[in-house]
């Protein structure tokens, strides 16, 4: 039997979970307040996933960098991997807020896409 200790991310109450496992499989899940925290432990010690946010940088914008956040959940693994392909990325002003910076980023799949607006340069 295995134990692993969490700590959820779901509300800010960040309750500290127990997950027991036999064999890779989840017997039990214990120390969360509700239901939300026994979904988040089940997948973190099954298949962990993360939102990754970051910037991006701008060419010809009213900002030097633009905020950014992966559209979806990526596998917790490849969180390195997405912030090499985030730091090389360029993105040419003007951005509106849900663009796609980088397309099926580090082969996830996933878009990463801008969370801020920037105008271009001439247009302030
Ligand atoms: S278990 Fe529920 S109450 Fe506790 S931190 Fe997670 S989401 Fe919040």
């Amino acid at each position: 039997m295995e134990t692993r200790e969490l700590t959820c991310i779901g509300c800010p109450m960040g309750c500290q979970i127990t997950v027991e496992l036999d064999k890779g499989e989840v017997v039990s899940v214990t120390g969360n307040t509700c239901a939300r925290g026994d979904i988040y432990a089940r997948k973190e010690v099954t298949n962990p996933t993360r939102i990754v946010t970051s910037t991006i940088i701008i060419k010809n914008g009213d900002k030097p960098r633009v905020s950014c956040k992966t559209a979806n959940d990526i596998p917790k693994g490849k969180i390195f991997e997405v912030m090499k392909d985030i730091d090389a990325a360029v993105a040419e002003a003007p951005v509106k807020i849900g663009d796609v910076l980088v397309k099926d980023v580090a082969g996830t799949g996933v878009d990463v896409i801008a969370t801020r607006n920037i105008a271009k340069m001439s247009d302030v």
